[in-house]
């Protein structure tokens, strides 16, 4: 699943490209998109015309916000996709929404082979209140004394569930939460409460730090994840832990690193140097 550094690099490439661009048509190409949009959403007649005025991220979530308050909030969850491409690419039966401009070749694409992601067509002021009930604070954002507040506000969670936990900290999944968790030198089974003063900036410093490395990489492509213009990107040639059982601990050179279950979550981590 793209977590916030693949999202936050799919939305920098939108933007570059999309903002001030003015809608020509905005069409379903499949019945499912239709039938899960939210009670009060819009036709997708209701956008023609009008231009992108900005996209962002938020947690996992992209946002577009075009002319007159009319918004779109998307969730790639699996396998969803949200691309640039050439009108004369071929549309398959896993793109499921498209969207083109007056004065741009290119047309948008959102494809999801598996349907779990989300397009829904609101207006701002539900969008809003829609991320403010689910999402906690943003890891690239949140100053060290608020971050380790929610480690004692949450203390009883494990540190893998913590980190994934969106109403704590929004963003982070499988993936980020075990390279930082190795990059910190914590077991992932610890209680977020035990922490130290010391760990707990440790744990801040890794957040920070990795999900900055994994944005320059432009994101990892494990399965299906591609940037705005369909690219891969390179982070999981970089990955310390995650997916590599049985492989050689980077750092400690001793042990294997090892995959346990937390909460029905595979969790990758070196059993010597993550204590
Ligand atoms: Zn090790």
């Amino acid at each position: 699943m793209p977590e916030l550094p693949e999202v936050e690099t799919i939305v920098r490439g939108l933007k570059s490209e999309l903002v001030g661009q003015r809608v020509k048509e905005f069409r379903f190409l499949s019945p499912h998109l239709e039938k899960e949009q939210l009670p009060g959403s819009f036709q997708p007649a209701t956008y023609k015309g009008r231009k992108i005025l900005d996209i962002r991220r938020r947690g996992k979530m992209i946002i577009i916000e075009f002319e007159g308050r009319l918004g779109w909030l998307v969730h790639l969850k699996m396998t969803g996709q949200l691309f640039l491409t050439e009108p004369e690419c071929k549309i398959d039966k896993h793109t499921h929404a498209l969207l083109k401009f007056y004065r741009l070749k290119k047309e948008l694409r959102f494809r999801d082979i598996r349907k779990f992601g989300f397009l829904n067509c609101l207006d701002l002021t539900q969008i809003e209140g829609k991320i403010g009930n689910d999402l906690g604070p943003e890891p690239l954002e949140i100053d060290l004394a608020s971050f380790k507040r929610l480690l004692k506000t949450h203390g009883k969670k494990r540190l893998k569930n913590w980190l994934l936990d969106q109403k704590i900290i929004a963003g982070i999944g499988n993936i980020y939460s075990d390279e930082i968790l190795f990059r910190a030198g914590l077991n992932p089974f610890r209680l977020a409460g035990s922490l130290t003063d010391r760990e707990a900036t440790r744990l801040y410093r890794a957040m920070k730090r990795v999900l900055k490395e994994a944005i320059a990489f432009k994101g990892s492509s494990i399965s299906d994840y591609v940037d705005a213009s369909g690219e891969r990107g390179r982070f999981q040639e970089r990955h310390q832990v995650y997916a590599r059982e049985g492989r050689l601990c980077p750092r400690c050179r001793q042990e294997k690193i090892i995959r346990k279950k937390i909460n029905g979550r595979s969790t990758f981590f070196c059993p010597g140097c993550q204590d």
